[in-house]
């Protein structure tokens, strides 16, 4: 209401902050309008398990984009909310700016500018893409929704500030089934293609936590994070796990180190991401990557025989790698931050920590989550052996 009013008497504010209790989604066409042309817009969204993709037609009603249970999960919730406040300020001629999105314990938070310009707001189709993710071994492509060319030679005809053409993109970036392991793919999306921090911001960011030690009780992990952002490769939107590919291809794990020297070693990029441990996020195609993954498997066998036929791990190790993979150890391979040994990943600081139930509409506290959790656990695994549990009514069939 005082957003909307705001606009409605031309006092636009410099800096918006949404925290609500759940999803901010209701309150975000009328931030967008709110803040002034160049402010800041903070939000909240504690709504992970939507965000995630536990509930992707719920994700899509609030943020106009399906979400999508990937081990990417986390960056994708930013980009999501990315694209959902890029989205709505479109409708008003605006555009965002993200200046710095992370994905910290158990909710996302966007910093972003509002910048107002209708011609601006023509390019964001490409900056928005959909999401293929494979369901037998998580390999992920990108289909941006527009194409922006630039005029080129004929730039001259062209009004100053319109440098870009749009048009339709083309696609789609996979086949039927994924050409690795012959699955299918999910459709997620539309996400925010586009970098998803400013680094410049973030190093100024940096610096003035440097200038003022002790202000922050976090400061530690201020450090640590925004020292990942700004290591991590802007220009690559989502990221695999090293969990995940070994678990693909049901083989040893090879270390943090070993997988990032062995895509550096075949001439591509790799970066951590802030948003996941055991992030692996390189420009290095999915089949580069599942070559390194064959090499690594060449090393440390995997017992063909355990494995099911038309198992995406099956599949994947029936092909001959075409990259020779080295995994000798390069100093470059050790991100600086890891290096530093500064605070990235904080354990949690003690157990069952984190967001608490809602209290009940009719004022009061839910049961303990504890005292829930434990009535709860193993429901479905645990049956007694004695038979107990079983009809113990004569069959339909020999009732005499
Ligand atoms: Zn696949």
């Amino acid at each position: 209401m005082l957003m909307h009013q705001s606009r409605a008497n031309r006092e636009p504010f410099d800096v918006i902050d949404l925290d609500p209790y759940g999803s901010p989604a209701p309150f975000l066409d009328a931030a967008v309008q709110a803040v002034s042309d160049g402010g800041l817009l903070c939000v909240t969204c504690t709504d992970m398990a939507v965000l995630a993709g536990n509930s992707p037609e719920t994700c899509y009603s609030k943020y106009g984009a399906v979400s999508l249970k990937g081990k990417f999960c986390h960056e994708m919730a930013l980009r999501v909310v990315l694209h959902s406040l890029d989205l709505r300020a479109n409708c008003h001629q605006r555009r965002v700016v993200p200046l710095l999105a992370v994905s910290a314990d158990f909710y996302v938070r966007v910093f972003a500018r509002v910048l107002a310009g209708q011609a601006q707001a023509k390019a964001s189709a490409s900056k928005q893409a959909l999401v293929y993710h494979c369901v037998g071994c998580g390999s992920h492509h990108l289909q941006r929704l527009g194409k922006a060319t630039r005029h080129g030679d004929r730039c001259d005809r062209v009004p100053a500030g319109w440098p870009f053409k749009y048009g339709a993109a083309t696609g789609p970036p996979v086949g039927p089934t994924c050409e690795f392991c012959q699955q299918r793919h999910q459709l997620g999306g539309p996400v925010w293609a586009e970098p998803l921090h400013d680094v410049a911001f973030v190093r100024r960011v940096l610096a003035a936590l440097e200038r003022s030690p002790g202000r922050f009780g976090t400061e530690q992990r201020m450090r640590g994070v925004l020292s990942v952002v700004t290591e991590e490769l802007s220009d690559v939107p989502l990221y695999y796990t090293l969990d995940g590919l070994s678990s693909t291809l049901h083989c040893n794990t090879p270390s943090l180190l070993q997988l990032r020297s062995a895509l550096l070693h075949a001439g591509y990029r790799v970066s951590l991401s802030h948003a996941c441990k055991n992030a692996v996020k390189t420009d290095a195609p999915p089949a580069a990557l599942w070559d390194i993954m064959r090499c690594w498997a060449k090393l440390h066998p995997v017992k063909r025989e355990r494995l099911a036929e038309g198992s995406p791990a099956a599949r994947i190790l029936a092909v001959e790698p075409t990259l020779q993979a080295s995994f000798a150890l390069r100093d470059d391979a050790n991100p600086s931050s890891r290096k530093r040994g500064l605070k990235r990943f904080p354990e949690n600081p003690e157990a069952f920590w984190g967001p608490k139930a809602r209290a009940k509409a009719g004022g009061g506290i839910s049961p303990a989550l504890q005292e829930k959790r434990q009535r709860l656990q193993n429901k479905r695994t645990e049956r007694p052996d004695d038979g107990s549990s079983l009809k113990n009514f004569p069959c339909k069939r020999f009732k005499e």
